[in-house]
């Protein structure tokens, strides 16, 4: 299969691969700082960096260098023991986010699931009731396992699959009154993105962030913030709900936390990981493994050291202004979204055909919903990418909506 062009191998992949994915037509090979390149050589600028994970860019040499050491050492080992790598990941996102608690995954869906036993383990100490309920919101995103499925508030998502884990309630985001509507003795957990990735890109207005916070606090109701595409430096903050000056109970971290290895975690207060889950409650086999954790612990170093999140926020400043120009432009542009570097733009319209057009012209897009355009590059881009980007993207608009 080496000598096979890049039509050829699409052909392969349809022919082997389950197709749950409508793919773009291009085999990607390898990646440099904040550009992948297809197997044909042609080089992309990637404002979508694997969907918010690639913070750090392609070919970060420290980073390689932290797996690359670790493959010779050892890559797993059993959770029936400690690992250095383990260790030094969860002192790290413990410093960083401020939670006392860590348990990795191997994705954000894992962490969802966790975050969920850990609200109904939580419930059941406290009563000894299994129907405890958790409100989620409308238009959100937690992955596609049945517990994240669940509380995943887009029918779209869940219909084939009902029914759910039950107990689970969805409220209207941003509408802190539809949220009370729901409390009752019953509520173990309020679940929300800090800010909604899939469902389009909007932060939660501080409002409804500390209001939720209250309800929490008055009803010993855990706040589970799923950080899972806002966290880890994206928005301007090392997680996207310290612009608000709460503390959640629960978050619920990945994409970025690995920046390309697959892993996840849920982590807690201490108030939470003292009277939830204990031995024999949860556990992976690969979670935690030494890989993985050696990935995380340097992505956090870099994160901090470098002030990889007031980058991003100074970044993101930058590309807010050209995307609203780019918006004054388009009238088919209905509004602009979004916080730090996860941005998006509302069409009034689907805008497959643009991200295809920006995609022939050698930038990478991607969308949130049909209508929208989200802007997620590597959190390194430089004001110059953002300027490459802005003149691919006006070209593509201009070409494609008429
Ligand atoms: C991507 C995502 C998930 C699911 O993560 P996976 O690693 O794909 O399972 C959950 N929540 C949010 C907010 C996400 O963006």
């Amino acid at each position: 299969m080496t000598d096979m062009n890049m039509k050829e191998y699409i052909e392969e992949a349809e022919k082997d691969l389950l197709h749950t994915y409508n793919r773009y037509r291009i085999v990607l090979d390898k990646g440099e700082g904040v550009h992948l390149y297809d197997i044909e050589g042609k080089e992309y600028l990637d404002f979508v960096a694997g969907i918010s994970v690639f913070a750090l860019g392609y070919g970060n040499k420290e980073y390689n260098d932290a797996l690359k050491n670790q493959i010779d050492k050892v890559i797993h080992t059993s959770n029936y023991y400690y690992n250095v790598p383990a260790i030094e990941a969860a002192k790290a996102l413990k410093k960083y986010s401020g939670m006392d608690r860590v348990f990795f995954t191997n994705s954000g869906a894992e962490a969802i699931e966790g975050a969920i036993k850990t609200a109904r383990k939580y419930g059941f100490n406290k009563d000894g009731r299994t129907d405890h309920e958790i409100i989620a919101m409308n238009h959100s995103f937690h992955g596609r396992t049945m517990g994240a499925l669940s509380v995943t508030g887009n029918p779209h998502y869940r219909d084939a699959f009902e029914p759910g884990i039950g107990n689970i309630r969805f409220a209207d985001y941003n509408d802190l009154e539809s949220v009370k509507k729901l409390v009752n003795d019953k509520t173990i957990a309020i679940l929300l993105e800090t800010v909604q990735g899939e469902g389009g890109l909007t932060p939660a207005t501080d409002e409804f962030i500390k209001g939720i916070r209250q309800i929490c606090d008055e009803k010993d109701i855990l706040m589970i913030c799923d950080e899972i595409q806002c966290g880890m430096g994206r928005t301007g903050y090392p997680f996207a709900f310290m612009k608000y000056g709460i503390k959640p109970d629960v978050i619920t971290v990945a994409k970025a936390l690995g920046c390309g290895v697959p892993i996840g975690a849920f982590a807690m207060t201490e108030k939470v990981g003292s009277s939830s889950l204990v031995a024999g409650d949860h556990g992976t086999t690969y979670g935690g493994n030494p890989l993985c954790c050696a990935a995380a612990a340097k992505v956090l170093e870099i994160m901090e050291r470098d002030d990889i999140p007031g980058k991003a926020l100074k970044t993101g400043e930058y590309l807010w202004k050209k995307l609203d120009e780019v918006a004054a432009e388009f009238t088919q542009i209905k509004e602009h979204r979004g916080r730090g570097l996860m941005q998006g733009l509302v069409f009034d319209r689907p805008v497959g055909d643009i991200i295809n057009k920006a995609l022939e012209k050698g930038l990478i897009l991607i969308n949130a919903g049909s209508d929208i355009i989200r802007f997620v590059p590597p959190l390194i881009i430089t004001e110059a990418d953002i300027d490459a980007m802005i003149v691919i993207l006006k070209e593509a608009i201009a070409e494609t909506v008429k």
